[in-house]
């Protein structure tokens, strides 16, 4: 059977696709990046916008068009919140709500009665991963929230927090490094209670992943700033585990994050912050903002941008914030106009912009670690240009020779200049 994958939403969504085509292929069965040519599409779709929703429908609309032949097979968000609506979609052959996430190959070949011998044998994870061009694999290694954050949909979709088991983890990292793969994504719906079910916690579980593989970088996916275990910082002395965390903080106002019942207040992210770069050299942190949270005032909006400057984050995604039915904060009052979100918005990316080339400006100078991904071939030129990201995960650029090839490697350079707004090294010999 040829299957194809598609995703929309979070870096777990993510994770999943990954892991369902390494099952698929485990099974002798083949991933394709072709619609058309595809057996059995499988859509992954996303509710945590009024706009993700809308295009999750679009999408398995699209598929259905592309190839009508193909068995059509939906899961995620959108589908598990929409159950009535998404089956009614033209072409859609089944429905995977996320409950039944982890069992979705199972059940699809077992519903479709594809579940037939395989027509080619393969090592498992073989070739799954990299026929969808990837030198990086998300590990979903936990599901579910205990927590309740008014604006947040997801965790009402799904449900407690369920850890996987470690063994189960290792063997898939193992794979997926076997398969190729050098770069792995440590991600949960809430990564920091991974083992709140299983007597265990994320300290123990990154420290057996790094006695138990070998795959070469390992990176923490978001992290909610609370709940890391004691000693979590001294983790990242082992280099292969990546000086970057992405802490999503979501407004730089203690009032607004009251209202989204948030667990961490700035106070605490700071001192949180302030000890991470402390115990860790050249890290990065990232974060996510909502623009114009409910009743979101002047005033509170001028503290985020004063907390986003005095933080100096390498990098934040932003959101503005939209109505989520069955959320707490659809029903708040005193919504935010959308031209002052839009406003806002534009003001956080300016401020955005100037804090991400100060942080590529710093490290001019500076030699790291970069895994290349993505060649750029220009047609009649003897040179290529490469893209990868370093260690603390800043997108750099190169430019070789053609003889040179650098796809999926990891090189070690110094950064000599800014190109296009992003940090360039020179790379003279194959590595
Ligand atoms: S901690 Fe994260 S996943 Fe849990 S409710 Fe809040 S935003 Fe949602």
């Amino acid at each position: 059977m040829r299957i194809h994958l598609k995703t929309l939403g979070c870096r777990l969504n993510e994770a999943e696709l990954e892991s369902w085509a390494s099952d698929f292929n485990a099974r002798g069965h083949q991933v394709v990046n072709d619609v058309c040519s595809a057996d059995i599409l499988v859509i992954n779709t996303c509710a945590v916008t009024q706009n993700a929703v809308r295009k999750s429908r679009q999408l398995v609309r699209k598929a259905h068009k592309k190839n009508p032949k193909a068995k059509l097979v939906i899961s995620g968000c959108y589908a598990t919140l929409n159950e009535n609506e998404a089956t009614a979609i033209d072409g859609v052959d089944l429905l995977i709500n996320n409950a039944q996430k982890d069992k979705l190959v199972e059940l699809t070949l077992k519903q479709l009665n594809t579940d037939v011998m395989p027509t080619i044998a393969t090592e498992p994870g073989e070739i799954a991963l990299f026929s969808r061009g990837r030198q990086r694999a998300f590990i979903k290694v936990q599901d579910g929230c205990r927590y309740r954050c008014t604006f947040c949909i997801v965790t009402i979709a799904r449900g407690e927090e369920k850890s996987k088991l470690v063994d189960d983890i290792i063997n898939e990292i193992n794979l997926a490094h076997e398969s190729g793969i050098k770069e792995i994504i440590v991600t949960g719906v809430h990564l920091g209670g991974y083992g709140s079910d299983t007597n265990s916690n994320l300290y123990e579980l990154i420290h057996s992943i790094l006695e138990q593989t070998n795959v070469p970088r390992i990176r923490m996916g978001s992290l909610e700033p609370w709940d890391l275990p004691e000693n979590f910082f001294s983790l990242f002395s082992n280099d292969r585990l990546l000086p970057h965390m992405h802490l999503p903080i979501q407004s730089g106002s203690d009032s607004v994050l009251r209202r989204m019942a948030r667990r961490c207040k700035t106070d605490e992210f700071r001192q949180l912050a302030i000890n991470a770069k402390k115990l860790i050299p050249n890290l990065n942190i990232t974060t996510d903002i909502i623009v114009g949270f409910p009743g979101e005032t002047d005033e509170e909006w001028q503290q985020t941008l004063d907390f986003v400057a005095e933080m100096q984050f390498a990098n934040v995604h932003i959101f503005t914030y939209s109505k989520r039915e069955g959320t707490k904060a659809a029903g708040l009052i005193n919504q935010v106009d959308e031209k002052i979100k839009k406003a806002r918005s534009q003001a956080l990316h300016k401020l955005v912009e100037g804090m991400k080339y100060l942080n590529i400006e710093q490290m001019i100078g500076q030699e790291t670690s970069i895994l290349w991904e993505d060649k750029l071939v220009k047609h009649d030129s003897k040179r290529n240009s490469y893209l990868g990201y370093t260690a603390n995960y800043t997108r750099v650029k190169t430019t070789t020779d053609v003889s040179i090839e650098l796809t999926n490697h990891i090189t070690i350079n110094k950064i000599v200049a800014i190109e296009d707004g992003m940090p360039y090294v020179e790379i003279n010999t194959n590595p």
